[in-house]
C-alpha cells in the first residue's frame, strides 16, 4: 500500500493538466496512473505518422449497433497511454465558441460562462503567435501554425472564398465563422500531447509518481469519502491511497465505467451486473453527445494531395527523411489541415457545422486504403440533440464499456447533416480545388433529398468527440457540481470531457485542457 496527497486517474488531456499543476506545489504528494504507456514512440511524436501509431496507444472501442446508421456499429477510437487521446489526436487546437459555455452556466453550472474559462485557456495555451486578449502565449500548451500546408488545403480555403465564404485566420478568435488553416497543438515540428506539456516537464519532481501500464479498477469509497483505488499492474493488485482524495480523469467512456465499477451510478443497471450500490446516480453514463460526422472522398487527376503512386511514395521517402533530419516538412502534417465553421442557417447564434479537409483520400477512419491521389472533407454536426449512454457490459474492469451514442436518433441532426454536405460539395467541386480534377468516389445526387439522408446514415460516424457521461451542473441530479467535485461522494472529483453539459461546437482537446487546469485549482482550494 502507498499512501499519497491525492491520485489523478488517467494520464490523458485532463488529467495531464491536474497532475503537472498540482504537483507543482513540493508539499503535495501527487500519484499519476495510466493504464498505458508512455508513449515515447516516433510514430506518437512524428505529426504525420499518424496513421502508423501503434495499437498499444489506442482503445480500439466499438458501439452497439445504431439504429440511425441502419444498424452498423460505430468505431470509437481512444487515446491509451500518457497524453491520452492527444498522444493520436489530429491535434487541431479549436476551444469551440464562447457561446457554448455560456450555454453551460446557463444550464447551471455557474462559474463557467466563456468570460471564465478564458482565463485557463490562455493558462494553458504557448502560441506561437504571441498573446492578446483572447491568447496566450507562455502556457505549456504549444500551439503553432503549419508551415508546410498541402496546395489541395490552401485550394480548399480558397475555394470557399470564391463562394463568398469568409476567410478566417483564427478560429480561436474574435468569430469563429470562416474558412482557414487550422493552427495545432505542436513544437518544433512534433506532436504536443498534454503529456509532454505538463507531465513530462513535471517529472523530475520528487513529489509526482507516475504509475504506467496500472488499470484503476475501481475507486475505494470508505464512510462516504473516496479514499484510494485499486489498481491492477504487471499481474499484481495493489491498493493506493490518498488522504486527499481522488480525481477521475479516463475520459467520456472510462470515467463512467470506473464509477459504475466502483458503485457509484445508477443503482438497478449496477445491480443487474452483480454490482452493490455505493452511491446511486443514475446521471453516471448518461448524456453522451458526440460529434456525428459524414466524409466524402475525390480522387484526382493531379498528384498534389498525399496519396499512392511512385511519386507520391518518393515524396513521402524524402519527407520522412527530412522529418528526421530537422523536423521539418510534410510530415508536420495533422493530416486535417483546412476547415471551417459555418451555420446552415442565418439566424443561429453560432455556426452548427464544422468542416475538416484532409489532403488525402480517407475511407472508414483512415484502415482502408485507397488507391491513387485524391482529398476529402468531413462535415459533422457541431450542437447534436441526439444523446446516448454508456453503460458496463459486464462487472470486469478489462472489459470494454458498452458505448451506444444514439447517433442521427433526433431527425434534426440529419438535416443539419444534409445542409452541410450540401455546403461540403459546392467548396469540393469550386476552383481553384475543383483545377486538381478531383472526381467523388461515390456519385449521389445531393438535390434527392432521400438519396442524401440514405447515405448520410450508410456512411456517417463518429469525429472523435464524446463527452457529457459525468455531466456537471447546479442541480443535485448532475454527477459533479461547477466545481467538478461528485455529487454524494466526498473527496473525488470528475475532470474530462465527460464533464462537459453540453459538447462544445468545435474539437474537444483544448477544452478538456481547460477543464483539468480548472480542476487543479478546484482541488487545490480543496485541500488546503
Ligand atoms: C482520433 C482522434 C482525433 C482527434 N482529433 C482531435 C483534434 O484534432 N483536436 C482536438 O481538439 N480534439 C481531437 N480529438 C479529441 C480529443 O483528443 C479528446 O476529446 C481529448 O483528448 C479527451 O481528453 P480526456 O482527458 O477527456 O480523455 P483522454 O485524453 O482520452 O484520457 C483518458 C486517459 O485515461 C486513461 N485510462 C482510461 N481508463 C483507465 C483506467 N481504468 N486506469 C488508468 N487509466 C485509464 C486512458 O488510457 C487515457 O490516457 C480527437 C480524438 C481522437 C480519438
Amino acid at each position: 500500500m502507498e499512501n499519497f496527497d491525492i491520485i489523478v486517474i488517467g494520464g490523458g488531456s485532463a488529467g495531464s493538466a491536474v497532475a503537472g499543476r498540482l504537483s507543482a506545489d513540493q508539499r503535495r504528494r501527487v500519484c499519476l496512473i495510466e493504464a498505458g504507456g508512455h508513449n515515447d514512440v516516433m510514430a506518437v511524436k512524428t505529426p504525420g505518422l499518424l496513421p502508423f501509431i501503434p495499437a498499444s496507444s489506442k482503445y480500439d472501442f466499438d458501439t452497439v449497433p445504431q439504429p440511425g446508421l441502419k444498424g452498423r456499429v460505430g468505431y470509437q477510437p481512444r487515446g491509451r497511454g500518457l497524453g491520452g487521446s492527444s498522444a493520436i489526436n489530429a491535434m487541431l487546437y479549436i476551444r469551440g465558441n464562447g457561446w457554448d459555455y455560456d450555454q453551460w452556466e446557463q444550464l447551471g453550472a455557474d462559474g463557467w460562462s466563456f468570460a471564465d474559462c478564458l482565463p485557463y485557456f490562455k493558462r494553458a495555451e504557448g502560441n506561437e503567435r504571441g498573446a492578446d486578449a483572447l491568447h496566450g502565449a507562455d502556457g505549456p500548451l504549444h500551439v503553432m501554425d503549419q508551415h508546410w500546408p498541402n496546395g489541395a488545403s490552401r485550394a480548399f480555403v480558397e475555394a470557399a472564398a470564391a463562394l463568398q465564404l469568409p476567410r478566417n485566420a483564427d478560429f480561436n478568435g474574435p468569430s469563429q465563422d470562416g474558412f482557414g488553416l487550422y493552427q495545432v497543438t505542436q513544437k518544433g515540428g512534433e506532436r504536443w500531447s498534454a503529456a509532454r506539456a505538463y507531465v513530462e516537464p513535471a517529472r523530475q519532481r520528487p513529489n509526482l509518481a507516475v504509475k504506467t501500464g496500472a488499470v484503476v479498477e475501481r475507486i475505494i469509497v470508505e464512510g462516504g469519502r473516496a479514499t484510494g483505488v485499486e489498481i491492477s499492474q504487471g499481474g499484481q493488485r495493489l491498493r493506493v491511497q490518498a488522504a486527499g482524495g481522488v480525481v477521475l480523469s479516463a475520459g467520456a467512456f472510462n470515467s463512467p465505467q470506473i464509477l459504475m465499477l466502483s458503485g457509484i451510478g445508477p443503482s438497478e443497471h449496477l445491480a443487474d451486473k452483480g454490482i452493490a450500490t455505493v452511491h446511486n446516480l443514475p446521471a453516471v453514463g448518461a448524456d453522451l453527445q458526440d460529434h456525428i460526422d459524414y466524409v466524402v472522398s475525390y480522387r484526382t487527376r493531379s498528384n498534389i494531395p498525399f496519396g499512392t503512386s511512385l511519386g507520391g511514395s518518393w515524396r513521402m521517402a524524402r519527407a520522412f527523411i527530412q522529418h528526421r533530419w530537422n523536423r521539418t516538412g510534410m510530415l508536420t502534417t495533422p493530416f486535417a489541415e483546412a476547415g471551417g465553421f459555418w451555420r446552415t442557417r442565418p439566424d443561429l447564434p453560432a455556426p452548427d457545422v464544422q468542416y475538416h479537409f484532409i489532403p488525402a483520400m480517407l475511407e472508414d477512419h483512415g484502415r482502408s486504403q485507397v488507391k491513387g491521389h485524391g482529398y476529402s472533407s468531413h462535415v459533422c454536426v457541431l450542437r447534436p440533440e441526439s444523446r446516448g449512454s454508456v453503460q458496463l457490459n459486464d462487472a470486469n474492469p478489462l472489459s470494454p464499456p458498452r458505448i451506444d451514442p444514439g447517433f442521427l436518433s433526433d431527425r434534426r441532426d440529419v438535416d443539419v447533416l444534409m445542409a452541410g454536405a450540401r455546403m461540403m460539395q459546392r467548396i469540393c467541386t469550386a476552383p481553384p480545388l475543383s483545377d486538381l480534377g478531383g472526381e467523388p468516389l461515390r456519385c449521389v445526387d445531393l438535390a434527392d433529398d432521400a438519396a442524401l439522408e440514405a447515405e448520410i446514415r450508410n456512411r456517417a460516424d463518429t469525429v472523435y468527440h464524446p463527452v457529457g457521461t459525468c455531466r456537471m451542473g447546479g442541480d443535485a441530479d448532475a454527477v459533479v457540481n461547477p466545481q467538478l467535485a461528485l455529487n454524494g461522494v466526498a473527496g473525488l472529483w470528475v475532470a474530462d470531457a465527460s464533464i462537459m453539459p453540453r459538447l462544445v461546437s468545435g474539437n474537444t482537446n483544448a477544452p478538456s485542457i481547460m477543464i483539468g487546469e480548472r480542476a487543479a485549482d478546484f482541488v487545490a482550494a480543496a485541500l488546503k
